[in-house]
């Protein structure tokens, strides 16, 4: 099947979309969050994450149902959505977890995806292997092109208007993952979950997150929605929305409870160390810190699920509205001055200037400048494209203060864009809100932008009057600019 997913708008390489699917009759807003729900031990029930939270989807595996005495006859009997009580959207997975950890399944791809469609699963999941990050590039390859054939079976077979999974794997080799985007984008599958991913996220590798996630990206293209398999921390939605993934999948708001662990959008706390509760969820603003301490485990368990929950699916809410108001650079920006892991996946995802450059759009509501990082955000480059492509006057004074009447023509000087004529002064994102004490990044940056006018115009006689540009900034500016000081004499 393709077709299913439409992108409405993007911010940056954030999307928000819609999901169609067929087989539970519904069409799903993305980015979306499923949580996982084990069918054997459910911290919460799946009543309760449908009606409290919101869930339009949930994510079970079809393996362990499979492999289950008690499970195996009422999933096939009842169907799995009056099975587990849940009426939107549920995705299946495989056995691949399984056999990451353990090294071997007894289940082919053929067998499983036969009893995911038996059991009414909504999107369906071939068995791949899960490659590590940092193996042999040789393993990768190898492993890569067994996932590869399995993906080129399930797309032979009849599964009806089940939806199905094409994961991409490839280990940390960033070269097998865009092969391996490429040809899971050949196959006419529906989603691209990026697997194996769990290890970088549990080390806290969130830059190696953001190229793998980029390199599975240029080999799919835009149409396939794309799943981060196993980001279930709010404090990477925002990053993992940036690089333009669709779809999340939160064991971690239920295997976090269970160690008394306790989500926030900036990272984890242990509820021993919490003298407050950061939150604004029902289960915060009704108990203090003492009070959920206090209370007997399997409560407690059940108390903490719900608020990390609550706080993952706020997040996400944070981020799609983001997308809609064209600020996901900021949320993001604020959530890398959180932690630094996301700081630098955030710094991971700016290098990859063209690829976030293709889909951001010209135009959004406003611009804020929050710290050297800014100046790395496409918007700047983009201007500095269109810098190399404009025609300077003869005579041209570029000046952070007042018009002077020597010149022929007086552009503005604002970093960290650089010089802006006259016509673009009111124009996104020249009218972005900068703090008065800025960083020599955004002079460097605006030192860029002379350079790329001057470049593209050797005949003109360029001045620019700046307001103290620290030396890192002024080392950029070509010799042919005059430079000067406001206030002070020419150099
Ligand atoms: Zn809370």
């Amino acid at each position: 099947m393709t077709g299913v997913f439409e992108v409405r708008e993007y911010d940056g390489m954030g999307r928000r979309g819609e999901l169609t699917v067929p087989r539970a009759d519904t069409t799903v807003e993305t980015p979306a969050l499923m949580p996982v729900v084990n069918p054997h031990v459910q911290t919460l029930d799946p009543a309760t994450i449908e009606s409290r939270f919101g869930a339009e989807m949930l994510i079970t595996n079809s393996y362990i149902i499979q492999g289950s005495e008690d499970l195996r006859e009422p999933a096939l009997e009842q169907g799995v959505h009056d099975m587990l009580e849940f009426s939107g959207v549920i995705a299946t997975d495989s056995g691949s977890f399984q056999l990451a950890e353990y090294g071997d399944i007894d289940v082919s791809t053929r067998e499983i995806l036969a009893f995911q469609q038996a059991i009414g699963s909504d999107i369906g999941t071939p068995v791949d292997v899960p490659t590590p990050p940092d193996v042999a590039r040789e393993r990768a390859a190898e492993e890569r092109a067994t996932t590869q054939r399995r993906l080129d079976l399930a797309a032979g077979l009849d599964t009806g208007e089940m939806l199905l999974n094409a994961p991409v794997q490839g280990s940390t080799h960033l070269d097998l993952r865009e092969q391996a985007g490429r040809e899971a984008g050949e196959t006419g599958l529906d989603i691209a979950p990026v697997g194996a991913v769990v290890p970088l996220l549990t080390e806290y590798r969130f830059a190696d997150v953001v190229d793998v996630v980029l390199a599975t990206k240029r080999g799919l293209g835009a149409e396939m929605p794309v799943h981060l398999f196993g980001a279930g921390h709010p404090m990477m939605f925002a990053l993992g929305a940036a690089t333009g993934c669709d779809l999340f999948d939160s064991a971690a708001y239920a295997l976090y409870a269970r160690d008394d662990r306790y989500l926030t959008v900036r990272g984890t706390e242990q509820l021993t160390d919490l003298s407050y509760l950061p939150c604004e969820c029902p289960i915060c603003t009704d108990h203090t810190a003492a009070e959920l301490r206090g209370t007997d485990a399997e409560h407690r368990e059940h108390l903490l699920a719900r608020h990390n929950l609550a706080v993952s699916f706020g997040e996400l809410r944070r981020v799609r509205q983001a997308i809609r108001r064209g600020n996901l650079f900021e949320l993001l920006e604020s959530r890398a001055r959180g932690h630094p892991a996301v700081l630098d996946g955030y710094r991971a995802l700016l290098r990859h200037d063209d690829q976030l450059a293709a889909t951001d759009p010209v135009s959004k509501d406003s611009f804020l400048y929050l710290s050297g990082d800014s100046a790395d955000r496409p918007e700047v480059s983009r201007h500095h494209d269109r810098l190399a492509r404009l025609d300077a006057p003869a005579d041209l004074l570029v000046t952070a203060g007042s018009a002077a009447d020597r010149f022929d023509a007086c552009w503005r000087l604002r970093p960290p864009f650089g010089p802006v004529p006259p016509a673009l002064v009111d124009a996104y994102p020249l009218t972005g809100e900068t703090p008065d004490r800025l960083d020599s990044r955004a002079y460097e940056r605006a030192a860029d932008g002379v350079s790329r006018l001057a470049a593209a115009n050797p005949d003109s006689d360029i001045t620019l009057f700046h307001e103290g540009w620290p030396d890192t900034a002024l080392d950029i500016v070509p010799d042919g600019v005059t430079v000067s000081v406001l206030g002070e004499r020419s150099r």
